[in-house]
């Protein structure tokens, strides 16, 4: 599973915005790999550096140099709509009659094609096939009859989809999120201005404060000068589709997302997760690094009651957590491996398992997602191999039955395992002693929040957001723009 993209934007009192703004994007690298960039502004004109690579490799010392201004706007990128070249690297930026646009996206538009067709056929020249050039022609058509705030609502009524955006509309910068607030979008304070970034992380690497999320339909605009921003709530729905993955598997765990510490939220799903469907085994264990905060809620929780949900005796202490993986961190994702043979071996090449903590011991290994099912066969067999008498498999969130269409490359349907499996199938297929998932309740008990308020698309098949040929899980509809529609398979 990848993810797409952390946004970030910075208005400064003086002081150049390239250096933070690149600092930041270096806390949300994990958000994207291929490509990096910013846009900032001087005042007079228009300065950018964009290019495929981590930040570390797209930005040398004379580069942030060149990028003047105290206001700007950065992205760094994984692609899921628009092609692997430089055209959809971000922030996109262009001139026009009524001044420059930076804009970088989080997230995925379902109608940018009828939008893109629409656009063209008013002359409008695209060069790139991204959703966010798309964004960025409505904006700058807008803004030429409409003042800013005016320009941004009128192109959030056309827009349908996923989005956390951050705009440079010269050396304004602005950041919106949309009506549903799919993505994440946060404010942060700093000594002499205000940041808008994907995650609070990046806040905090500037050793700056959190002050609060950008709500759903809202626009806030930074002041020029670093003093604080505006607030329009531009659009208001009744519910929203946060991306319940988000807390689950993208988001730093140090990041806080609608108040809740991405850490404590994964542990509590942990802990759920014991209550759920614990097992008694000598040993609970992570997938590093994605399945520990799980394993050490869930540790807790059995610490504490028996899997019957009984109070546990005082001389027994539960199931022992411990590192029984260790992962070579030097070696890339498993996704840019291409044939599923070279995924097997990735997956071989970054575990490493500790014997003395596995052989003879009955053993619990926890993980944050089963997507295609390749990772877990694999680690099924390499605990077996290592001497463990029983492996059970738990996961701390519902099954990826559906694609994602905001923005997440996961899989499609075809290779997804649990879009035609059950959870006993799946099982068997990864030779898992046992194997259980946490529900979708349980997942909005722990984010304090309605299940009507999630994006549950990919658990459940039913989406937030008006897809042709798929199920919606609300009364929702795409804005009437004209021009063709987007298929569920195109
Ligand atoms: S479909 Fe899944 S991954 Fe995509 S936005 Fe919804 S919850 Fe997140």
């Amino acid at each position: 599973m990848t993810e797409k993209c952390g946004v970030v934007g910075v208005a400064l009192d003086g002081r150049d915005a390239a250096r933070p703004l690149y600092y930041a994007l270096y806390a949300l690298q994990h958000r994207g790999q291929e490509s990096a960039g910013i846009v900032t502004h001087d005042g007079f004109q228009q300065h950018s550096h964009v290019d495929r690579g981590l930040v570390g490799d797209v930005f040398a010392e004379g580069d942030l140099e060149g990028l003047a201004g105290s206001a700007g706007i950065g992205h760094v990128r994984y692609p899921t709509a628009g092609s692997l070249d430089t055209s959809c690297a971000q922030p996109f930026s262009v001139s026009f009659k009524s001044g420059s646009l930076g804009l970088s996206h989080n997230g995925n538009l379902v109608n940018a094609d009828e939008i893109r067709d629409e656009l063209a056929a008013l002359g409008h020249a695209f060069t790139s096939d991204g959703d966010t050039e798309v964004i960025a022609h409505d904006l700058a058509r807008n803004l030429l009859e409409e003042d800013l705030v005016r320009a941004v609502k009128r192109t959030m009524g056309r827009i349908h989809g996923s989005y956390a955006l951050t705009i440079s509309h010269d050396d304004t910068v602005l950041g919106v999120r949309d009506p549903r607030g799919n993505r994440p979008l946060c404010i942060g304070r700093l000594d002499d201005g205000y940041i808008l970034a994907s995650e609070s992380a990046a806040i905090d690497t500037l050793d700056g404060e959190l002050v609060r999320d950008v709500r759903p339909g809202e626009l806030v605009v930074l002041e020029e000068d670093g003093g604080g921003f505006d607030s329009y709530q531009l659009v208001e729905e009744d519910d929203t589709a946060h991306c319940f993955f988000e807390h689950v598997y993208f988001a730093r765990p140090d990041s806080v997302i609608d108040d809740t510490l991405v850490y404590e939220a994964r542990r509590e799903l942990g802990r759920k997760l014991w209550d759920e469907s614990g097992v008694e085994t000598d040993v609970v264990m992570p997938v590093p690094d994605s399945g520990r905060a799980f394993a050490s809620g869930y540790a807790e929780a059995a610490g504490e009651t028996t899997p019957d949900g009984e109070p546990r005796p005082e001389d027994d202490d539960g199931v022992e957590f411990a590192e029984g993986l260790m992962k070579n961190r030097y070696v890339g994702r498993t996704f840019i491996m291409p044939t599923q043979d070279e995924r097997e071996r990735a997956v071989r090449l970054k575990l490493n398992p500790i014997k003395s903590t596995i052989e003879g011991k009955t053993v619990t290994v926890i993980d944050d997602s089963i997507v295609r099912g390749t990772t877990s066969t694999q680690l099924v067999q390499l605990l077996k191999d290592c001497g463990a008498e029983e492996v059970h498999v738990r996961i701390g969130a519902p099954e990826i039955v559906a694609p994602c269409y905001m923005g997440i490359d996961m899989a499609t349907r075809e290779e997804l395992i649990a879009a035609d499996k059950d959870t006993e199938e799946i099982r068997e297929a990864i030779e898992a002693d046992s194997l259980a998932y946490l529900s979708t309740d349980a997942v909005a008990d722990v984010l304090e929040t309605d299940r009507s308020d999630l994006c549950l698309g990919c658990v459940t098949g039913e989406y937030p957001y008006d897809i042709e040929g798929e199920e919606t899980d609300r009364e929702v509809s795409r804005p009437d723009v004209g021009g063709q529609t987007l298929r569920a398979d195109d």
